[in-house]
């Protein structure tokens, strides 16, 4: 039995609910015109309602990216938001966040290591940023590390306040996976785990659902069997079924505990009655 304080509404609860048997796509891009249409997107958020994917929460890379997230959330009914500055941009951004009722999260934020030429330090001074941000709006974070563990867990202790956040697209070694569930890290998991071989995955067990929530980046990271298609929330679906057969656990169990971390990390509500896909309702 939970109850739920809707994040931006203070003394709202929302009564005992029953358990998950839907998903929820934790991290897409949907909103993103680069890579989606606003007829595709539509399209796509219905194709998700028919696999059961019933919320979906769109990731922030940059201030005027988190504006069309904000944007394409309140026009649809079961879509959330995030605020984030992607750590390439650490050279050069504004933070300028709004809350609302439908902003579940800072991020993505993070630290990116993996190529030459970033600053280290400009990362470093823009992830403590964006950590106090979340802390003074009490929202847990969407991170993304790459090549970069050993300072971005430096970084984020000093930020004792923080609340259980997710790094997102878990990609790093076993060690690593370890250290960070024993720090009250939840795990991000994508399509990533169905088709790249990484060693982090390697004989889990099915407590390692306590700790996991399901995403798809889309349009990035396409799961088994559709390689090379673009990808959609609705894929979701796939990452379970591979978990399932993966960890031998029902598909069932899978939606339950993986909709429930993120339902209990993001402060999201029970689905509205109308699917995604639906138009919010202007009044
Ligand atoms: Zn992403």
């Amino acid at each position: 039995m939970n109850n739920y304080l809707t994040p931006g509404n203070p003394g709202v609860f929302y009564a005992c609910y029953n358990k998950s048997m839907y998903l929820i796509d934790s991290h897409c891009h949907l909103h993103d015109r680069e890579f989606f249409s606003e007829e595709q997107a539509t399209n796509m958020l219905k194709n998700a309602a028919k696999r059961n994917v019933k919320q979906i929460v769109c990731i922030g890379t940059s201030h005027e990216d988190s504006l069309n997230a904000s944007a394409f959330a309140s026009s649809y009914q079961n879509v959330y938001w995030t605020y984030g500055i992607h750590p390439e941009s650490a050279n050069n951004y504004t933070i300028n966040c709004k809350k609302d009722n439908k902003l579940v999260a800072i991020g993505e934020i993070g630290l990116d290591y993996h190529y030459e030429g970033y600053d280290r330090r400009a990362q470093i001074k823009l992830l403590e940023q964006a950590l106090q941000l979340a802390i003074d709006l009490n929202l847990p974070c969407s991170f993304h590390v790459r090549d970069a563990l050993p300072d971005f867990f430096a970084v984020v202790k000093n930020f004792s306040e923080l609340k259980p956040s997710v790094l997102h697209s878990f990609s790093d070694t076993k060690e690593s996976l370890e250290y960070a569930l024993s720090q009250g890290f939840y795990i991000g998991v994508n399509g990533l785990i169905t088709f790249a071989n990484l060693a982090c995955y390697k004989n889990l067990t099915p407590d390692f659902l306590d700790h996991c929530i399901l995403e798809t980046d889309a349009p990035f990271l396409t799961p088994e069997p559709n390689r090379g298609k673009i990808n959609e929330p609705g894929n979701i679906a796939d990452i379970a079924a591979w978990l399932s057969r993966k960890l031998g656990v029902s598909e069932g169990t899978i939606a339950e505990k993986t909709t429930d971390n993120a339902r209990k990390i993001f402060h999201i509500p029970n689905p509205e009655s109308a699917e995604p896909g639906a138009r919010a309702e202007f009044s």
